[in-house]
Order: structure tokens, then C-alpha cells, then sequence
């Protein structure tokens, strides 16, 4: 028999990484504690809505494309997606409301319309941010930072010289002050903080490679949503192989003489392996898998990403104004950012985000309708009554909703659903409820991720958010390219 790997959890790099493991010519098991496959990107269908309950927004598809055409296949014939056309629409309290071009000539004409944003000092904006991910991919995002001759390439030689370009000792609010004058031009940039769960007011100003991501290469959306990705991916990985074990989750990781032996289940089932690949979160992976190993406990303490709170509602009219992603803005960003960040609480007046794919893909809502996920930033689990903090935000966002569409929305809301952190620590093994893994609020937060292989255990490896190089999607993906690179 050839050799054997298990990887523990199908989030999106738990699947990408079966995949590439796959392709390497291992034979491959996936074990998966929920009934359905995709982790953090899940869907549920209620009373004719369809709603996608994690990611929205889509970066990169190519990462996508990538494992197909790794595997001999042509991407086109198992996955679809297209660029998103003004992907966003920005409301104001004021009234203001900022659309977000998928043209940036357009978008630059906008900020100047709207705000008196010089067009020169957007561009400018999009050249820096672009020199910062050109920066930092090679050196942080593509490769483990853990591997010594990863030190020596060209790209991170260039990085160093460059260094003082990705504006470490920055954080993105200052950054993004330094470039514009006008508040509202200063959330929009802000906010993509948000995206990996951190703090504006704090974290470095080389994370506005995020913007790069967005902005200078766009926003896509499946044909079918967001969790075709998850979909497509299965289907790939059946087919070149892999075995899918639902509703199973492993119990222990099994480690004999500092090499990995195999994994244990839930029904006490030993299965021996030659490696494992844990894409549970690396937290619960220690605690929880790995009991009689020494744990790496100055990374497990490092702080987390904020969490989640999530609507969904099936809305039995249709809002022309409206776009594919719209957020409404906190009259007091500041104020936001210190309330959930210093105090730990849900902002009085939280910025909400709201994502309707039907505006896409009809056949995610009856004619007529429209499927609306609404979601706040949460602070982590630690035992808050979230039924209490539940419905409390929930009126918040109908006022703040009734006040900014001048509408009623309440008497709309034909069926409801909702995602708690706790819910989200309980569901998918997420260390406190974290959405995004470590957050990234300090300027060496990117050297604090757990390496995307143990170095006391021979044959085990991690990949997803949790770990190196971070969480979203893109990263994800990433996760399982590296893990490819020191996979033995
Ligand atoms: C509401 C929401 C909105 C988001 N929005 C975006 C967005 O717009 N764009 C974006 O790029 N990202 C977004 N994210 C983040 C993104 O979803 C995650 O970073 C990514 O999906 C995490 O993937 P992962 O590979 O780390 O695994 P996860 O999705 O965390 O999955 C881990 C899997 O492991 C399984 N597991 C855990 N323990 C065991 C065990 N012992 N045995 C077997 N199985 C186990 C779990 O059941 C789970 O299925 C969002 C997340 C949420 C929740």
C-alpha cells in the first residue's frame, strides 16, 4: 500500500490540502465532524431563500483554478465564477452614500464627486498598496516563515531592502489619515481591518494589502454562491480520490517515539496513518487532539481575531438601492473600533454589513424577494449570554436599517436565522468563537502564527486560518500551497 494521510477538517484548506496531498500520489482521508463538508462556508436553504452563512466576498479565484489544473482537470468544467461589477456600496448617516467601482477611474471619480478626493491622491493610494502585497507575498504569504533558507531567496532580500515601504511601525488608521482628508474616504479604508477580525486604530499599516486584493484585482462571486467553491472542490477531490468522512470527528492524534502513528475516533476506532494534516483550529488541535504533547503555549496565548454576529432573513420585497455587498457605516468609527476592541461589548451604533447574493443569483430568493446577511463585529466567547446580546443587536440593526433605507423592515422578515460566536466556537471548533484565527493587531503578529508543520512530530502539519500565514479564503488557500512546499 502507498502512503497514507489524514487530514482532520474540510474547511477550505483542510480541502485544499487533501487535493494537493492527493495529487502528491498519497492516499488520503478527510474527517469531518459536521454532516456537510466546507467549514466555515456553509449554506442553509429556508422556505425558498438559500443564504450562504460565512464568506461573501471572494478574492482571488485563481487559487481556486489552480488545484484543478494541478490535478489535470479544466477548472471551467467544475467551477464558474465572474468579476463583481461595483462590488460595493458604502451608506453614510449623513445621507451619503459612496459606491465602490469595480473601474477605478471610476472609483476615483466617485471619491472626487462625493468627497473632493484628489484622483492623484487615490492612485497614489493603489500604488502603495500594491507595492506593499508585492512586498510581502513572496517573503510572508507564499512561503512558511519557518523554513531558514526561505531567508536566502531574492524576494526576501528585496523585501528587507524595501521593508521601510510596508509600513510596519504604521498603523492602517495612520496610513490611511496620511493619504485622505475626508472622514468618510478614512472608514471605507479602515474597515478592511474588519476582514481579518482587527483593530484599525492598531494594526499595521502592511495590512492594507487587503485594499491591493479588492481594489487592484477585484471582487468575484460563483455562479451558483459562495459555497459552490466548497462544491466544486469536493467533487474534485472525490474524484482523484479522497475519502470523505462525515460526521466523524477524530478524538486523538495518535504520536509514537515523536513520529505521528495515526488518528483515533470518536467510536475509539484506531486508524494508523504515515502523516496528518490537522485543519482544525490549532488551539482545540493541541488541546484537544494532542493532550500528552507539550504545547506550544506562548503561540496558543497569542491574542484572537474578533468574532461574528449574523442575521439571515428571507425579505419578501426587493430594495432597488441596494447592492451585492453593502455596509452601513457607525456614525463614530472610533468610538466602534474602541467599544469592541478596548471594552470587549457590541457597539450602540455598530457599522453592519450587509450581503445579498440573490442581487447575483436569483434562484438564491423567490421573484419578488431577496435573501439579506447582515453581520457586526463580535467580541470572542467568554461565556456572554448571546441571547441576550442577540436580540438586543438585532433591534439596533432594524433601527439603524429603518433610519438609513427609510423603511420597515421587521414587517419584510418572512423566515431567520443566526450565527452566534458561540455558535460559531461550537460548530467549527473555533477557538473562542475567532473567526479569523490570531488577530493581527501587532506588527509581529505575522511571526506569532503557529508553522505550517510541528517540529517535534515527525509526519504532522497544520493548515487554515488558525495558522500560517492567516485567515480568508486566499490565505487558506494559501496554507495548503506552503504546506505542499514542506510536506515529506
Ligand atoms: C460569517 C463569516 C464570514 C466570513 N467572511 C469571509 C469573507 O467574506 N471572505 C473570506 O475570505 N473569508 C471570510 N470568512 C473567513 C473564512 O470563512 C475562514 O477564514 C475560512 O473559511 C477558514 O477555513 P479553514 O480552512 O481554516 O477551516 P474552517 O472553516 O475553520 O473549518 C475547520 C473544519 O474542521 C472541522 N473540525 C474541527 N475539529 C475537528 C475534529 N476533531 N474532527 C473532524 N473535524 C473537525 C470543523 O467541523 C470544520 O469543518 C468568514 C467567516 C465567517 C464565519
Amino acid at each position: 500500500m502507498g502512503k497514507t494521510c489524514a487530514v482532520i477538517g474540510s474547511g477550505i484548506a483542510g480541502l485544499a490540502a487533501a487535493i494537493r496531498i492527493s495529487a502528491k500520489g498519497y492516499k488520503v482521508d478527510v474527517y469531518e465532524s459536521n454532516s456537510t463538508p466546507g467549514g466555515k462556508i456553509s449554506e442553509k436553504h429556508i422556505d425558498g431563500y438559500r443564504f450562504d452563512m460565512g464568506p461573501s466576498v471572494f478574492m482571488l479565484p485563481g487559487l481556486i483554478d489552480e488545484l484543478f489544473t494541478l490535478c489535470g482537470k479544466n477548472p471551467k468544467d467544475y467551477f464558474s465564477y465572474k468579476p463583481v461589477k461595483d462590488p460595493f456600496r458604502y451608506f453614510f448617516e449623513d445621507g451619503s452614500i459612496i459606491n465602490a467601482c469595480s473601474d477605478l477611474n471610476e472609483f476615483a471619480a466617485e471619491l472626487e464627486l462625493k468627497t473632493g478626493t484628489p484622483p492623484v491622491v487615490f492612485n497614489k493610494y493603489l500604488k502603495d498598496i500594491a507595492v506593499k502585497y508585492d512586498i510581502t507575498s513572496g517573503v510572508f504569504i507564499e512561503n512558511s516563515l519557518h523554513v531558514l533558507r526561505n531567508y536566502f531567496t531574492k524576494k526576501f532580500i528585496s523585501g528587507i531592502f524595501n521593508f521601510n515601504k510596508i509600513d510596519t511601525f504604521k498603523s492602517m488608521d495612520e496610513l490611511n489619515r496620511r493619504f485622505f482628508k475626508d472622514k468618510r474616504v478614512i472608514q471605507i479604508f479602515n474597515n478592511y481591518a474588519t476582514y481579518i477580525g482587527s483593530d484599525p486604530l492598531t494594526t499595521p499599516a502592511t495590512l492594507n494589502v487587503i485594499q491591493h486584493l479588492e481594489l487592484n484585482t477585484g471582487v468575484f462571486l460563483p455562479d451558483k454562491g459562495m459555497y459552490d467553491i466548497v462544491n466544486s472542490l469536493t467533487k474534485l477531490a472525490k474524484e482523484i480520490g479522497v475519502t470523505f468522512h462525515l460526521n466523524t470527528p477524530v478524538e486523538e492524534i495518535g504520536v509514537t517515539e515523536g513520529s505521528i502513528s495515526g488518528v483515533t475516533l470518536r467510536d475509539g476506532t484506531a486508524v494508523p496513518y504515515d502523516s496528518v494534516v490537522s485543519n482544525m483550529d490549532v488551539y482545540f488541535t493541541y488541546r484537544r487532539l494532542l493532550r500528552s504533547q507539550p504545547a506550544p503555549e506562548r503561540i496558543l496565548a497569542q491574542p484572537k481575531s474578533t468574532s461574528l454576529l449574523c442575521f439571515y432573513w428571507g425579505i419578501n420585497r426587493e430594495y432597488p438601492e441596494l447592492n451585492l455587498h453593502n455596509l452601513f457605516f457607525a456614525a463614530n468609527d472610533n468610538e466602534e473600533y474602541e467599544t469592541i476592541f478596548q471594552k470587549g461589548v457590541i457597539s450602540s451604533d455598530p457599522s453592519i454589513y450587509l450581503f445579498i447574493s440573490s442581487k447575483y443569483v436569483p434562484a438564491d430568493a423567490p421573484p419578488g424577494s431577496e435573501n439579506w446577511f447582515l453581520l457586526v463585529t463580535a467580541p470572542n466567547d467568554n461565556g456572554q449570554d448571546w441571547d441576550t446580546i442577540r436580540l438586543d443587536t438585532r433591534k439596533k440593526i432594524i433601527e439603524k436599517i429603518n433610519r438609513m433605507l427609510r423603511t420597515d423592515i421587521e414587517q419584510h422578515i418572512v423566515c431567520e436565522e443566526f450565527l452566534t460566536p458561540k455558535i460559531i466556537l461550537n460548530k467549527y471548533a473555533s477557538a473562542f468563537g475567532a473567526v479569523y484565527g490570531n488577530s493581527s493587531n501587532n506588527r509581529f503578529s505575522a511571526f506569532q502564527r503557529h508553522p505550517n508543520f510541528s517540529r517535534k512530530i515527525k509526519g504532522l502539519y497544520f493548515v487554515g486560518g488558525s495558522v500560517h500565514p492567516g485567515a480568508g479564503i486566499p490565505l487558506c488557500l494559501n496554507s495548503a500551497k506552503i504546506l505542499e512546499k514542506v510536506f515529506k
